[in-house]
Formats: C-alpha cells, structure tokens, sequence
C-alpha cells in the first residue's frame, strides 16, 4: 500500500483539527454568533448555553468541576496567568516557586521574568530518564515556598512526571501545586482530586482542536485557590481572565475534549503500539541509537531517538517528506542543542542528532513502516559518509581521539 507524503509525525508540536471538531464550531461564527457575556437577549443566552456545555466537556477530563475552568487564549497564558498570578497573590505567604530545567519555555520564562521582579526561583534537574528526583522536590520546599510548578508530561521525550507523590508532598508542605499538562490532557488518565493539582494548564490545539484557544484548571475547594488576573476588562471567567470568550474555539475545544474521552481507551493501545513498531523496528536496525526518556512512565504518542555518528541537520533533510522535530532548537542566529536532552545529561552533538516521533489520531501502521524505513536507510547512508563512522567500525575509541584544532 502506498502512503500520501508529506507524513506527520509531529503531533507534539500541534495537531489537525479533526473534522468533527470544525463541524461543532460552525454554526458559533455565523448563526449562534452572540457574546456570552450578553445577558439581555436570546442571542447572548445561546452563546451562554454552547459555553456551559464545553466547560463540562473540559472538566470531566480531568475530574474537575466546570466552574473551576477559566478559558485562556491557550497554554502560554494559562502557565502565566497560574505561576504570575500565585507569584503576586501569595507574595506576602512568600516569594519562593520551584520548577524544573526541562519544562516548556512557557513555564521557563515566565519563571525567569519573575526572577528579574525580584523572586526566587529553584530550578529541579531531571536524572538520565528525565524524570525529577522527589527527594530533591522536598529539600527544597521552604517555608518562603508558595508553587511548585512540574510539566505533567514533556513535549520533547513523553516522560510523564511522578504527579501523584509530587501532590501529595505539596499538599502535605501547604504549597500549591501547577502542572503544564498540555501533552497529558486526554492523552493518559489525570485527575485533579487524585493527583492533589490546584493548577493546570491546556490547550486545544494539542488535542485535535482548533488553535488560539487553552484554559486553566483553578482549584475552588481544598484549598480555594486565588490569583491575581493578568488582564484586565469586564471581569469574565470570574475575574482570572477578561476578555469576550471566544465561542467557536470553546465549542470546538469542549468537542475536541469529549472525543478524547471517549476514544481515550483505545487510542492509548493504538499509538502505544505504533511507538513501539517504529521503535522496535529502528532499534533492531540501526546500532548506536538510543532511546530518550523513562522507558515506561511515557506518554503513547511520543518516541525521541538520538542517532550517534549522524548529524542530526542532514538526517532532518534526509527526511524531508516527514514532518518531525529534530533535538535542536532554532534561535535568531544558530542551531541550539535540545535543553531538555541536554539536561538528561546527553552531548551536544548527540542531542543534535536526535529526531522526535508524535504520533497522533490520524497516523497509519503505514506511515509508521515507510517512515521507519526512511530512517534506517537515511541513517546508513549518512554513516557510510561519516568518517567516524569508519573509525568507529574500525574500533576507535572515540573519545580518546586527540583532534586537531583548526
Ligand atoms: C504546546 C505547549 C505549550 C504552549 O501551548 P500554546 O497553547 O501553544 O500556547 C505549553 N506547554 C507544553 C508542554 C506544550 O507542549
């Protein structure tokens, strides 16, 4: 069976909106066009309506009542408006947040922006499996600690964070507790009464909806969790969050939460599967390979491989008919190596020649096969080019080669 190029297979970095997702959002551009914040008319009320019912969708996800989600512009906001928000709103509690090296820039930067107004930040390493050490999390809990915020899954490697024991030592330590669960939502079982999360963070357009839209999870009992806005207006969502609610994006997010509920089950067994074909069929093929992140506490959709003796920019374009993410992340001016790999403790170059694998709703055990394919017949031909390769064949002991400088 032939397959239709380009392949995606970077379903970590956005998804397609799936069709049944733009059908539910329709109608709320030009027929059910109303602002649901409009309470004198028929109009508003519909609007109103559309909105109450995907607040449910949303909630049931994540085992959470739909008054406690606050609508956001998406995941960016919603890590802003919950660790800036605590940051302000707990300033006299204490001045102190702890998060970890590997999480999302949305999470990093907003840290470090709140470092510059004057908190303090610890910043958690990750061990080689990128997973947090728990012993760590509790040492540095102070009594100036107001949030820990830990990412629920990671959008590089899929390792998926020891959320229970990390809620229960915030909540035995009284401090708050967010996660960026953008990667984990309806991906794997999350609930926030479980878990003991007061905040969390996602977005639609990780999930099969549309983008431009996220939301916030706000505990309201257990503690009632406040937060300072970050925008101001008309007082919606409670007042975390003015701004006329997006209804169309809220419909299609609400749909887009309810499919993933009830397809949950069988698509955890299904992608988990395709890793691991694509998994095992590249490994046994191609020596020097590894696999990056926990073995087993992963997200299903996620496989990040680093290819030694391959530079990762030639294999990328080797690979131009697949949609993938390499372990490098560009800035202005140059190719920066993966901090998250880096972190996990790998070597510029190997972080450089790693490839991530997302795979979603709409990839084939076909796509799976030809991709796999590609790769192994990319990454032996880069390597009979590579004279390192050949040292490495020959027996060398790389790193006790004395390079010339130049
Ligand atoms: C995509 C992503 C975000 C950003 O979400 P947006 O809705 O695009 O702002 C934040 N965190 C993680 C882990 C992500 O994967």
């Amino acid at each position: 069976m032939s397959v239709k190029l380009p392949i995606y297979l970077d379903n970590n970095a956005t998804t397609r909106t799936d069709p049944r997702v733009v059908e539910a959002m329709l109608p709320y551009f030009s027929e059910v066009y109303g602002n649901a914040a409009s309470r004198s008319h028929s109009f508003g009320w519909a609007a109103e309506e559309a909105i109450d019912i995907a607040r449910e969708q949303l909630a049931k996800v994540i085992g959470a009542d739909p008054k406690e989600i606050i609508f956001t512009s998406g995941a960016t906001e919603s890590n802003n408006l919950a660790i800036k928000g605590v940051a302000e709103m707990y300033a006299e509690k204490g001045d102190h947040i702890i998060t970890v090296v590997t999480e999302h820039k949305a999470v990093l930067d907003t840290c470090k922006h709140l470092e510059k107004d004057g908190k303090s930040v610890t910043y958690l390493g990750v061990g080689a499996d990128g997973l947090i050490d728990l012993d760590e999390l509790k040492a540095a809990i102070t009594d100036k600690t107001i949030l820990v915020s830990v990412m629920a899954a990671n959008n590089e490697i899929g390792v998926i964070q020891p959320l229970k024991e990390i809620g229960a030592i915030c909540r035995e330590k009284g401090v708050l507790f967010h996660t960026d669960a953008v990667q984990a939502y309806g991906k794997v079982p999350l609930d926030v009464n479980d878990l003991h999360i007061d905040l969390l963070s996602f977005t639609a357009h990780k999930i099969y909806g549309p983008k431009g839209i996220g939301a916030l999870y706000v505990r309201r009992r257990n503690p009632r969790v406040k937060l300072t806005a970050q925008i101001d207006g008309g007082g919606h969502e409670r007042g975390f969050r003015s701004g006329t609610l997006n209804v169309p994006g809220i419909v299609g997010f609400g749909k887009a939460a309810e499919l993933l509920m009830e397809e949950m089950e069988s698509e955890i067994t299904r992608l988990t599967a395709l890793r691991d074909r694509m998994a095992q069929t590249i490994m046994d093929a191609c020596d020097s390979c590894y696999i990056n992140g926990h073995a087993t506490q992963r997200l299903p959709g996620n496989l990040n491989i680093s290819f030694e003796f391959v530079e990762g920019e030639s294999l990328l374009m080797g690979l131009k008919d697949v949609a993938l993410s390499s372990g490098s992340a560009c800035t202005s001016a140059s190719l920066e190596p993966s901090y998250v790999l880096k972190a996990m403790g790998l070597g510029d170059e190997l972080a450089h020649s790693s490839l991530r694998f997302g795979f979603g709703r709409f990839t084939t055990e076909e796509e799976v096969d030809w991709v796999a394919r590609k790769v192994i017949s990319e990454v032996s031909r880069l390597r009979e080019m590579s004279p390192l390769w050949e040292l490495h064949l020959e027996g060398v002991d790389l790193s006790t080669v004395k390079w010339n400088a130049h």
